[in-house]
C-alpha cells in the first residue's frame, strides 16, 4: 500500500479521475491532510464512506516513531526519526529571527563522499520516499505548532545529496509549496547540491522558484577534487556552465556554501581566488564554520577555521564587493551538525 503522503496534488487528480472523480477530491484531501491534519482518512468527513473506504483500500496515513529529540539552549530541536524499515534520519530544527527554519534529510545515508562531512561515513543505503520527507516537516511541525508556532522555513541540507534523489524531491516540494497543502512559500525553500551538474540545468527549468545553494567550498579544482569526489566528475568550469545556464534561465540569485577549514582553505590566497571566480556572478557566498567531527583526511584532522582567519576571510570578500554572511552557529550544543546524530546513534547499536 502506498502513503498518501507521496502524492502531489497534480498526481493525486490523475488518481481520481481514474476513478471517476473530480479533481476537487484531491484538493478536501490536501485540505484535511495538510491544513487539517488529518491522521485517519474517517476523519475525512466531506467525503462519503464509499469514497473513504477507498482510499483506504488503495493508501494509509504513515506515522515516524521518534527515537529521540534533543533541544539546545538556542531553542534549536534535533530529532531522529525511525524509518519503517529501520534506517534512522535526522531532522533539524532552527529558530530564526524570520521564523522557524527545518532541515530535512534526502537519504538514509549518502554516496557524495565529500571528505569533511560525516554524513559521507556511512554509505547511502537508499533514498528517502516522497513521504519520508514531507513527514519530516509535518512531524515537526505538528509537535510546534502546540506551542503555537509554526515551520515557515525549509532546507535541503540535511543527510544525502537531494539532487541524487531527483525526482522525489521534486515530487516532495510540490507538495510542501502546494496552497492547499503546507503553504511554505517557494522562497522559503533552499535546496543545496554539491554540484551534480545535470540536475543544476534540469532545476533551471522546475517551475517553482525555490532557492538554489551550491556546496562549493574550493575555488580550484585540485583542492575541490581532493576533499570532493563530485569535482572528478563534474569540475569547476562544467559547474559553472551550469551555473551560468541558471541564472540565465531564472534569473534568480544563487548561494555559494563555503565551509571555512583550518589551513585548508582559509588563507587569503584561497579567499582571493574564491572572488575572482564568483566575481560579477548573481550570488552570495555563505561562509560557514566547520562542525568540528573527528575526520582525519591525508592524516590530518580537519578542524574549523579560527576567528581571525573567518574575520579575514570575510572582510576580504566584502572589500571585494562580494555580497557574504558568515554563518551563525546554532545547536553546538546539540551536535546538530551533518550527520553526527545518527553516527552516534548507530555506533551506540552496534
Ligand atoms: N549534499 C548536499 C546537501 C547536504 S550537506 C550538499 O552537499 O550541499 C549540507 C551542507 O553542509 C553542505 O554545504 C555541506 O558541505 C555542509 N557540511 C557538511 N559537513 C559539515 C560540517 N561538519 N560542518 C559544517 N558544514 C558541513
Amino acid at each position: 500500500m502506498n502513503s498518501i503522503y507521496n502524492y502531489s496534488r497534480e498526481k493525486l487528480d490523475l488518481y481520481f479521475l481514474d476513478k471517476s472523480q473530480t479533481k476537487f477530491r484531491s484538493t478536501q484531501v490536501f485540505e484535511a491532510l495538510y491544513k487539517q491534519k488529518t491522521t485517519d482518512f474517517s476523519e475525512i468527513t466531506n467525503f462519503k464512506l464509499e469514497l473513504r473506504e477507498l482510499l483506504k483500500e488503495d493508501f494509509y496515513i504513515p506515522k515516524f516513531k521518534i527515537m529521540k529529540m534533543q533541544e539546545s539552549l538556542d531553542e534549536t530541536k534535533k530529532f531522529l526519526f525511525e524509518l519503517e524499515d529501520g534506517n534512522l534520519i535526522e531532522t533539524v530544527l532552527m529558530k530564526n529571527s524570520y521564523g522557524y527554519s527545518i532541515c530535512i534529510t534526502t537519504q538514509a545515508g549518502c554516496n557524495m563522499g565529500c571528505a569533511f562531512c560525516a554524513s559521507g561515513l556511512t554509505k547511502k543505503k537508499r533514498n528517502l520516499t516522497t513521504s519520508e520527507m514531507v513527514q519530516q516537516v509535518l512531524e515537526v511541525d505538528n509537535i510546534i505548532n502546540k506551542e503555537g508556532k509554526r515551520v515557515s522555513h525549509i532546507v535541503l541540507m540535511g543527510i544525502g545529496e537531494p539532487f541524487d534523489n531527483y525526482d522525489n524531491v521534486l515530487e516532495f516540494l510540490r507538495i510542501v509549496n502546494d496552497q492547499k497543502g503546507l503553504e511554505i512559500g517557494s522562497r522559503h525553500i533552499t535546496i543545496s547540491t554539491c554540484g551534480i551538474v545535470p540536475k543544476i540545468y534540469e532545476f533551471a527549468e522546475f517551475p517553482l522558484q525555490v532557492n538554489l545553494a551550491i556546496s562549493l567550498h574550493f575555488s580550484n579544482n585540485e583542492k575541490r577534487s581532493k576533499y570532493m569526489k563530485i569535482n572528478k566528475k563534474y569540475p569547476l568550469d562544467e559547474l559553472f556552465k551550469a551555473v551560468d545556464f541558471y541564472f540565465e534561465k531564472t534569473n534568480r540569485r544563487l548561494t555559494f556554501e563555503y565551509i571555512l577549514l583550518n589551513d585548508v582553505n582559509d588563507s587569503l590566497e584561497d579567499a582571493k581566488e574564491l572572488v575572482k571566480l564568483i566575481k560579477g556572478r548573481n550570488a552570495y557566498v555563505n561562509l560557514i564554520p566547520y562542525n568540528n567531527t573527528n575526520i582525519f583526511t591525508n592524516s590530518i584532522l580537519l578542524t574549523r577555521s579560527t576567528e581571525e582567519k573567518m574575520k579575514a576571510f570575510y572582510d576580504y570578500l566584502k572589500k571585494n564587493k562580494i555580497n557574504v554572511t558568515l554563518r551563525k552557529e546554532q545547536g553546538h550544543d546539540i551536535d546538530a551538525a551533518c550527520g553526527q546524530l545518527r553516527l552516534k546513534e548507530i555506533q551506540w547499536k552496534v
